[in-house]
């Protein structure tokens, strides 16, 4: 193990007590947690702030998520499996930033397609993947409202930015019993979870959230918020 791997050890412990302590019940998720090292994903100069239960900047005025929403929604998507391992074929990620999110998914998905919108923001994830050796997410430039195939049925959709309310579009990409799980809301946000059972969708409100804006369009540097 590296030095920097070491010295984030025992910090990376107290961020898992702190999500149990915050209700983080699926020992999966928090197995899966444990095993990222989030330090990776952020400048040298906020590395040692990384196991802090906060969102941190990015750059192009962008965060990657706090743990607990990580975790929060890891456990959502995935509720309705049981068994260890990788319980879906096939994910969609929207919004995958600098691919911490996708990192932990990836425990549980054969594949993930991600979508995220600013270009330099897609090298980044695909490097920080690389570089843990995660091999079975694809990222791809693009805009989440409308980038993907229509002709691909997902075991479950994850949106890390908030529209004004649920695309449904994404609903018809969904696989039956599978789960939309994404924020919504303006200046206030909900979590929800949209389930496709047969022709009916079910939709249920969780945590009150703060996410950035999910914005039409692709951008090149970010330049456009
Ligand atoms: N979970 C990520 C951080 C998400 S921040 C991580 O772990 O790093 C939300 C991301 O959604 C931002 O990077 C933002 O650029 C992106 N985003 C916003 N609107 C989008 C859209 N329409 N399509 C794809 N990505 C979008």
């Amino acid at each position: 193990m590296s030095n920097s791997g070491f010295t984030f050890r025992r910090v990376r412990e107290e961020m898992i007590e702190k999500l149990l302590d915050l209700g983080i019940k699926d020992f999966r998720v928090l197995d899966a947690i444990s095993q990222v090292p989030r330090h990776i994903f952020v400048d040298e100069a906020l590395r040692s702030r990384a196991y802090e239960n906060r969102s941190l900047t990015i750059g192009y005025q962008q965060t990657i998520s706090q743990p607990y929403i990580v975790a929060r929604m890891t456990e959502l998507l995935i509720s309705h499996t049981n068994t260890r391992g990788k319980v879906f074929e096939k994910v969609l990620e929207i919004g995958s930033g600098c691919g911490y999110q996708s990192a932990v998914l990836s425990f549980f998905c054969e594949e993930i397609d991600a979508i995220e919108r600013i270009k330099p923001l897609v090298y980044k994830s695909r490097e920080n993947l690389s570089n843990l050796k995660i091999h079975n997410v694809k990222f791809k430039h693009g805009d989440g409202y409308t980038d993907w195939s229509n002709k691909i049925q997902y075991d479950g959709i994850l949106c890390a930015a908030a529209p004004r309310s649920y695309p449904d579009d994404l609903i018809n990409i969904l696989k039956n019993e599978a789960k939309l799980v994404i924020p919504v809301g303006g200046t206030s946000q909900v979590l929800k979870v949209i389930s496709k059972k047969g022709k009916e969708v079910q939709e249920k409100t969780f945590d009150d959230v703060t996410f950035v804006p999910m914005l039409a369009g692709i951008s090149n540097d970010g330049t456009d918020l």
